[in-house]
């Protein structure tokens, strides 16, 4: 394993490298000394797709490699734009592009202005150079570690799939896109088939419900930014985000794994022997589509 500190971790092949790689770049539980959110520490871990980096841990051992962001994503949150910010939360003057989004009206966008229950996450507004060394220190390396993982891949066999891995909240809350309705098992996300060859995003659904699992596709979530910025399908890199429901694994509230923890963990070691398999099948038959 190696990592930089308080950035990423990287679980290498344990066996012949496959191009298959995850990412999770919302489990990050390292809080910044310099983060002086005013919730209790709590609630704003709401916010962190809890343990998924140690679900999909195992990846490993097809000889896929998985990249775990270390930062929390209500810091600085890896899965948006550099252009999602939100003028609001900055004191000074901000001469970057701006780009507003629906997530950038939602609070939730490159750097989060509030949290769980619409809480305001600081009691003050944050400098633009607060940001940009956010944006600098962890941002950048987090990118900069999963594109040249998916880059080195690619480069090896002309192919590489990328699954992109996070958790959700039982019920979408007041803010989100799907207030009070109860989520499916897992939610697949490839921005409505531009992120990824077809044949996948099918055979990751059919995988998953075939364990029994209910499972939607690109509803609520299509998937964000990092899909977008690396599932470019006819250069042959495809990317989805696989969304897992929080209370199949985990206490939403205290983030405590329970009894249903190891059950998934192993369907999830299934699900990643299969999706071997199919990036194996794809290469012996010379990626012909
Ligand atoms: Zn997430």
């Amino acid at each position: 394993m190696k990592s930089l500190e308080g950035v990423w971790r990287r679980y290498d092949p344990e066996i012949a490298p496959i191009p298959l790689v995850f990412d999770s770049p919302h489990s990050g539980e390292i809080y910044p000394a310099d983060f002086d959110h005013q919730p209790a520490r709590d609630v704003v871990r709401q916010a962190e797709d809890a343990h998924i980096g140690t679900l999909w841990a195992h990846a490993a051992a097809v000889g896929a490699t998985l990249v775990e962001a270390l930062f929390p994503r209500s810091y600085i949150d890896p899965n948006r734009s550099l252009a999602d910010i939100d003028p609001a939360l900055i004191a000074d003057a901000w001469d970057e592009p701006v780009i507003l989004t629906r997530k950038t009206s939602q609070g939730i966008g490159l750097v989060w202005r509030i949290v769980s229950g619409g809480v305001p996450l600081y009691a003050r507004k944050l400098s633009a150079a607060e940001i940009r060394a956010r944006i600098e220190s962890y941002y950048v390396p987090y990118h900069a570690e999963l594109a040249k993982v998916l880059d080195a891949r690619h480069r090896a066999i002309g192919a590489v799939w990328h699954v992109d891995c996070h958790s959700m909240p039982a019920v979408g809350d007041v803010n989100a896109d799907d207030p009070g309705r109860e989520r499916c098992d897992f939610v697949i996300g490839d921005r409505d088939g531009t992120t990824c060859e077809q044949p996948f995003t099918r055979f990751v659904a059919e995988s998953i419900a075939a364990m029994g699992y209910s499972v939607a596709i690109n509803d609520p979530y299509k998937g964000v930014e990092i899909v977008r910025q690396y599932g470019r399908p006819h250069e042959r890199r495809h990317s989805v985000q696989i969304e897992i429901k929080r209370t199949l694994y985990m206490n939403e509230r205290t983030l405590a794994p329970h009894a249903g923890f190891a059950k998934l963990e192993a369907d999830l070691r299934t699900l990643t022997a299969s999706l071997a398999d199919y990036v194996n099948g794809r290469l012996s038959t010379g990626l012909a589509t």
